[in-house]
């Protein structure tokens, strides 16, 4: 890999849930395709059920049971990872990219001390050991606001708040070093105030390790704050992508506007906006664009044709027919 090669580069993502006896085949991501530099921050933003999460999941190969990758490639820190073989991916995972879940309760085990499981991504993968792994978790725990870390290390889980829980799930993610980080929701279960402590935290931590960071959320104000470029995802596609900045400020895609449209805005009176119908079941998708049932914009060609990817330049893409007079098809 060379310093001007992106850290992760996923093409053409495909990953299919099959259903009893192979009879439903759902497209739970289709297509998906982004680059990730290294230290930089990209928001996975959408629905509940747009797929954020399974595109996630399959970054690191790790889809349930009736899930598979079908197609598409991912390369990262210069590796094709579709090429790893399980136990090649088992070192990856952990070692160069670690995942942090909405739940915190299900990363941490009620049975383990806080150490046993912030040392065991450094004892496995950065084989430290004694004195020097515990000096480690000491650090650790202190880099995400543990008080007193020498204590708390010998207490479990169900001895902490939930803010200090995610905290040191996040302690977890950076024990063995890691590139990239994926965030799926963490603040979800945290109430504002701790929310906004927590995500100054991963900024902070970031500017420190210089890892990347991938932020899933439905909530555009965060990516706002912490993201560098975003990604909208729709019924399992990308519909929309680029500099967090020129999306906010014009975005081209109709989804991407509806949700900006319903962020609450302190101060305002009027009625919130909330996107008419509801994500569709990928398993019966509409014809055409996916949105075309919702989107207030919708003609003729969007409900038989799907639209591509269309580039407008500088990592920005739409998939929009609306934008199709005006750019070369991706
Ligand atoms: Fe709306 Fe048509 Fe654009 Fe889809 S392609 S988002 S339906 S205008």
């Amino acid at each position: 890999m060379t310093t001007a090669d992106p850290l992760l580069q996923v093409t053409d993502l495909q990953a299919y849930f099959h259903g009893f006896k192979g009879r439903r085949v759902v497209q739970a991501v289709d297509g998906v395709s982004f680059t990730l530099n290294a230290g930089e921050t990209m928001g996975l933003v959408g629905e509940s059920g747009c797929s954020k999460t399974t595109t996630c999941h399959a970054l690191f190969r790790l889809l349930p049971g009736a899930g598979q990758i079908v197609g598409g490639s991912i390369r990262f820190n210069g590796e094709e990872l579709m090429e790893k073989t399980p136990r090649e991916m088992q070192q990856i995972r952990g070692r160069d990219m670690a995942m942090i879940l909405q739940d915190p309760m299900a990363s941490l085990d009620p049975l383990f001390t806080i150490f046993d499981q912030v040392a065991e991504p450094a004892y496995y993968h950065r084989r430290l050991r004694r004195k020097t792994l515990r000096r480690r978790v000491v650090d650790l725990l202190t880099s995400v606001r543990i008080p007193s870390p020498e204590i708390r290390m010998g207490e479990y889980p169900h001895q902490m708040s939930g803010g200090m829980r995610q905290r040191i799930v996040g302690a977890m993610a950076l024990a063995g070093e890691p590139k990239l980080i994926v965030a799926d929701e963490p603040t979800t279960n945290l109430d504002v105030t701790i929310q906004l402590q927590y995500l100054n935290l991963l900024r902070d931590i970031q500017k420190e390790t210089g890892v990347a960071l991938i932020f899933v959320t439905h909530n555009l104000g965060i990516v706002a704050k912490m993201c560098d470029k975003v990604a909208v995802m729709y019924a399992g596609k990308i519909v929309e992508q680029g500099d967090v900045r020129d999306i906010y400020n014009a975005p081209q895609h109709p989804y991407t506007e509806a949700l900006l449209k319903s962020i609450p805005k302190i101060g305002d009176k009027s009625e919130l906006y909330v996107i008419p119908g509801q994500p569709p079941n990928l398993a019966e998708l509409p014809t055409g664009c996916y949105f075309h049932p919702r989107c207030p914009s919708a003609f003729d060609q969007c409900r038989s044709e799907m639209p591509p990817d269309f580039v407008l330049g500088h990592g920005r893409t739409a998939r929009c027919w609306l934008v199709s007079n005006e750019v070369r098809s991706g």
